[in-house]
Formats: structure tokens, sequence, C-alpha cells
């Protein structure tokens, strides 16, 4: 009998049990299953669909002194739009399940439901259904999303080419440097810092650019910056069987996490690389079109993507520091770690 537990194999491992556990081999109808920000499925008509699934846990993924009821709402629906984004999608409709405890007063849900649809309606996102059932302790937030992509422009993981530049469509750090203020007691009464703990409750899904990428046809692969640039770019790198060249100098981080960082002791371009949830895209597309990844991103989100690498022949992924290469470990919060 197989003693070990689910903290031994980790994360990975539960994925992998799971995936051997199911058909070895997809039937054509599923252009994609496990391993993309959705997965992909052939309709009866021009689309294909997007679906995609998020769980948000209380006391692993939140608590009530980071995510208020209503930054939860939002912040539950933004993950999932954030990976219809990262494939050049467009979301359509959302179900959504929560469990919880049953002494939760009303105005809990009221707030997070506030929350949930004022990003629904901003994104024309309709809710078409759910669960609610009792949990014995802590909340748990299921989002399904449902979302739509014509074939020629959607973008999966695994496009990457040798000699792509990596792009990323906005500021790093700024989420992980949120929630560091609203843990750490002293740095939560320092003032000016109100940006970076928006970014941690109320994350914007790069939506525009994500279906304009795709409509583009410039984005050879796209991932949206979950778990770091790190680790996220790994997966594409794992995808596309590529390696990355990462340049620290390029890394784009905003005024307010260069300051903050000093400030506590605190390395801003660590909690850039490994930080996570900044929900930005994270894209390759080729060197020839360097000026044409600028001005699109400039022109649907106001702001040029920045050029932080190149993808390499090279297995790996490393970093081009001041005091040369050295390899970046994907760090970030682990699932199934103790
Ligand atoms: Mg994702």
């Amino acid at each position: 009998m197989n003693t070990k537990t689910l903290n031994d194999i980790g994360e990975g491992g539960i994925i992998q049990l799971i995936q051997e556990k199911g058909l070895s081999r997809l039937p054509s109808r599923v252009k994609k299953g496990i391993g993309d920000d959705c997965a992909v499925l052939e309709t009866a008509g021009d689309t294909l669909l997007l679906v995609t699934t998020d769980t948000l846990i209380e006391e692993i993924h939140f608590t009530a002194k980071t995510l208020p009821p209503e930054a939860l709402g939002w912040k539950a629906l933004a993950v999932n739009i954030s990976d219809i984004a990262a494939m050049g999608g467009t979301p359509q409709t959302a179900f959504l399940s929560i469990g919880i405890k049953p002494e939760t007063e009303v105005s809990f849900i009221d707030s997070f439901m506030a929350g949930f649809q004022a990003l629904a309606r901003k994104t024309d996102i309709v809710l078409a259904g759910g669960d609610t059932v009792e949990s014995p302790s802590s909340a748990v937030i299921a989002i399904t999303l449902l979302g739509d992509c014509l074939p020629e422009r959607l973008v999966y993981r695994s496009g990457a080419r040798v000699g792509d530049n990596i792009w990323v469509t906005g500021p790093l750090g700024n989420a992980a440097a949120g929630l560091f203020l609203l843990l750490n007691k002293k740095a939560s009464e320092l003032s000016g810092y109100e940006s970076l703990i928006a970014a941690h409750q109320k994350p914007i899904p790069r939506l525009k650019a994500g279906k304009a990428l795709g409509k583009s046809g410039l984005a050879h692969a796209m991932i949206d910056v979950s778990d770091g640039i790190a680790k996220d770019l790994g997966h594409i790198c794992e995808e596309s069987r590529t390696g990355a060249l990462l340049q620290a100098t390029s890394i784009p981080m905003s005024d307010e996490l260069l300051r903050l960082g000093p400030q506590v002791e605190k390395s801003p371009l660590e909690w850039a690389l490994r930080g996570g949830e900044d929900y930005e895209l994270l894209f390759t597309a080729s060197p020839a079109n360097e000026e044409k990844v600028v001005s699109l991103t400039t022109k649907v989100s106001g702001r040029p993507a920045s050029k932080i690498g190149t993808i390499t022949q090279e297995d790996g992924i490393w970093l081009d520091t001041d005091k040369g290469k050295e390899p970046l470990e994907p760090g970030g919060y682990v699932h199934f770690s103790n």
C-alpha cells in the first residue's frame, strides 16, 4: 500500500496522478486538456470554448485581514478572467460555488457579490449558476469561467520559439509587496502605498491586451503571472521545450515598489521575480515585431509592454545581473509542501 502523503508528492505529483487516471489520449473535441491557462474545447460553431476554474481557500489564499469580502468577490473573478485573457479569449459565463460557515453574517455575501458583480459588469460576464454549501471552518470560493476564442486567435503556452523576445504587460511585484504591507504590522503603518495594496486586493486582468495580442497574431506563447515570472516563464519554457534568459535591469517595477523595498529591508526585484499574483501577461514574440508589440500594447493599455529577456535553446531559466548569469529558481507559493 502507498503510504506517501500528498505533502510527499507535492502539487505537481497530485496533478500527474490525476492525469494518469484519465484518458491517455484525449478525443479530438478536446483541443487542450490539463497544462495551459484554460482547457480548449471544440464547439458546433466556429469558435472554441475556453474553460478555467480556480479555488480560493480562507487561510491559504486569503484572510479577513488581507481580503475584505468585496475585494474577495472581485479577485475571485479576476484570477479566472486573467486565465481567459492569457489564451487571447473573451470571457462569457461564470459559475460560482461557495462553501461557508452558517454563522457568517449575511453582509459577507452582500459585499462579496458587490465586488464580484462590479467586475462582471465591466467585463460583460454573466453569472449563470453555481452551488452553495455549508463549510465547517474555512470559506471556500470556487469559480468556473467559460469563454470563447476563434481558433486562429488562440495563444497557447507552447508556442515560444528560440530567439523570441519575452515581454510582460506591466509592473511586477506590486501584489506581493501589497500582501507584505497587509500582513506586517509595522509596515502597514507606512503611508503612500495604496497602489500596492490595491494590486493585491483588486488586480485588473489584462483582458484587452490578451485579446489584442491574440487577434494580432504577435504573441507566440502567453501565460498570466499568477505564481511569479520565475515559475510562470518556466511553464512557457517547459511546454515550448526552450530555455530563457532574463535581464534583471529590464524587469518593470513601480516607483512605490522601489521606494518600499529599502524602507522594509526587502528586495523589490525578489518580489518582482517570485512574488506572484500580479496577473500581468507574460508573452513571447518575434524580435522582428518589436515595434508592433510596443505600439499595440500602448494602444490597448496606455503603456507599452516591457521587453525583459529572450527565449533560448539552452535549458533552464537564467537571470542576467550585474554580477553575471545565474539560474533563476522558481520560488513562490507551493501548495502541498507542509
Ligand atoms: Mg494562469
